[in-house]
């Protein structure tokens, strides 16, 4: 690995200009060990928080030498499996062909965060039979599997060349293009869904990105991307150590203000910002180790003690219930958006 990344440092807000000042300092990768002291700094006008000392362009696959983006899918558990087929064919109009236990989905569909975490696996997107998606750095394709289960049409988009070759063969399809957005030069209107979940954060630059992905869409399709809120319950709790910032790698941690005005700015009509709580288990526990160890290594928390699982389980209910009350404080921003 290298010794050094070289970097510049970014000051004012990368969205309105405004000037930022200094929220976290001397944070490592606690992650992936990529060397390097690095600092957050966040704007007070919108919120949006940033990498201040940002990497340059031909620097930043350092960031990725040790991260994976092309682990096996594994094949989801019959819980799991009714969660993701049953509920959300109940609540998005979806036809299945997989079998499922209709009583098990009818009461899941009446828990809120199983709702949450169907909602989550179709990306809020309502059935379209053949339907044309694109996923936005889709990795190997563990959820563009689950939408080619669900009757879509998929494709995707993804820089590591690795996990292209696992995606085209777990999808079986030729559709999935190595690179970013950009460097595809997709037909205009060419998709009738484009999703992306955990990738606007990775990026340079999310304004140009949101405006390509504009271009692509055909008019009346969804868009949706997940990304972290810098806004939510664990970060707030947890401040520097939350799992949410992934030094150095999170170029951009998103606030529902910012987040909607660059959607706008973009181009979308039709915005919705939600902020679900699917995330705070795993969310908590990253985090929780982070802040008592300084070590989350591959940045997924492993064999985990009951009691950090129960407490995981209890932050999880009280942030959805904050979310229920209100508070737009959970784990992940959904950006919701129309052409
Ligand atoms: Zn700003």
């Amino acid at each position: 690995m290298a010794d050094r990344i070289r970097t510049r440092e970014l000051l004012s807000c990368y969205h309105c200009g405004a000037d930022g000042y200094d929220l976290y300092e001397q944070l490592e990768d606690w992650m992936f060990g990529v060397p390097g002291n690095w600092a957050i700094r966040t704007c007070p006008d919108c919120g949006l928080a940033w990498l201040k000392n940002q990497p340059v362009v031909e620097d930043t696959p350092l960031l990725y030498e040790n991260y994976f983006t092309h682990e096996a899918v594994e094949p989801d558990g019959a819980f799991k499996r009714v969660v993701k087929v049953g509920v959300s064919a109940r609540l998005y109009g979806y036809n299945p062909k997989q079998r499922y236990s209709r009583l098990a989905a009818f009461l899941a569909s009446c828990i809120g965060p199983l709702r949450e975490v169907a909602a989550h696996s179709v990306m809020w997107q309502k059935a379209q039979d053949g339907g044309k998606i694109l996923d936005l750095g889709c990795g190997s394709g563990a959820n563009l599997y689950h939408l080619q289960e669900m009757g879509w049409q998929v494709s995707g988009t993804e820089p590591d060349p690795e996990a292209v070759a696992a995606a085209k063969k777990l999808l079986k399809t030729d559709d999935i293009f190595q690179g970013f957005l950009e460097e595809t030069a997709f037909k205009e209107n060419s998709f009738d869904a484009l999703i992306s979940s955990h990738v606007l954060e990775h990026l340079f630059d999310p304004l140009a990105t949101l405006k390509e992905c504009h271009r692509v869409m055909k008019p009346g399709a969804q868009l949706t991307f997940a990304t972290p809120n810098i806004e939510s319950l664990g970060s707030q709790k947890f401040k520097e150590y939350w799992r949410g910032l992934e030094i150095p790698r999170h170029f951009f941690l998103f606030t529902e203000k910012s987040l909607r005005e660059m959607a706008a700015k973009a181009g979308f009509n039709n915005i919705r910002i939600l902020t679900p709580s699917c995330a705070a288990y795993s969310v908590w526990q990253g985090s929780y180790l982070l802040k008592t160890k300084k070590s989350l290594p591959g940045g997924i928390p492993l064999n985990t003690s009951v009691l950090m699982r129960i407490r995981a389980i209890l932050f999880w209910g009280w942030e959805f219930f904050k979310i229920c009350l209100g508070s737009p404080c959970g784990e992940e921003l959904i950006l919701i958006a129309e052409k």
